[in-house]
């Protein structure tokens, strides 16, 4: 299971970000900065390979698609409130929303503002199982996502 929620870093550490909150991701008792707290810097030689897949042909690397490369990610330098960092996640949701991620068998009424024409399309929630927007063509964009699509305070899936 995964435990998505702002949290807070250790307000007693030696490290800049004490005490600054970021969106966070927690499976196995492992806790790390996700979603809108960690963005991809730039590209790091894959640790599964060393790099030796991108140059030799006969290392087939499967952690890095045999690339040689995998992004580099940093965390965000961190909020003074939960609530910021939930925000910070919110945008980075909308940025990552995938428009006509799939479609239902049974058309369902549009979740745009005041629509209601039935639809099967669908947008969903980046990384998140469950979440989805049945949305009509003419409400598929971030415009409309931006409007119906609540802050998350946390969320719970596998
Ligand atoms: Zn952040
Ligand atoms: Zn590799
Ligand atoms: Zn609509």
């Amino acid at each position: 299971m995964n435990y998505e929620q702002p949290r807070q870093v250790d307000p007693k550490s030696n490290s800049p970000d004490a005490g600054k909150w970021r969106w966070t991701n927690m499976r196995d008792k492992k806790v790390w900065a996700s979603g809108g707290c960690l963005s991809k810097v730039g590209e790091e030689a894959c640790p599964g390979c060393g790099g030796k897949s991108e140059e030799s042909p006969n290392v087939v690397c499967i952690d890095c698609g045999s690339s040689g490369k995998r992004g580099k990610y940093e965390p965000c330098p961190g909020h003074d409130t939960p609530e910021e960092a939930a925000q910070h996640n919110w945008e980075w949701e909308i940025d990552h929303f995938r428009l006509n991620a799939g479609k239902w068998v049974d058309p369902t009424r549009c979740q745009g503002p005041k629509c209601g024409r039935f639809a099967t399309a669908f947008a969903k929630v980046p990384g998140d199982v469950a979440g989805g927007y049945t949305l009509c063509p003419r409400h598929m964009n971030t415009e409309t996502l931006r409007l119906i699509h609540p802050v998350s305070g946390g969320s719970i899936h596998s």
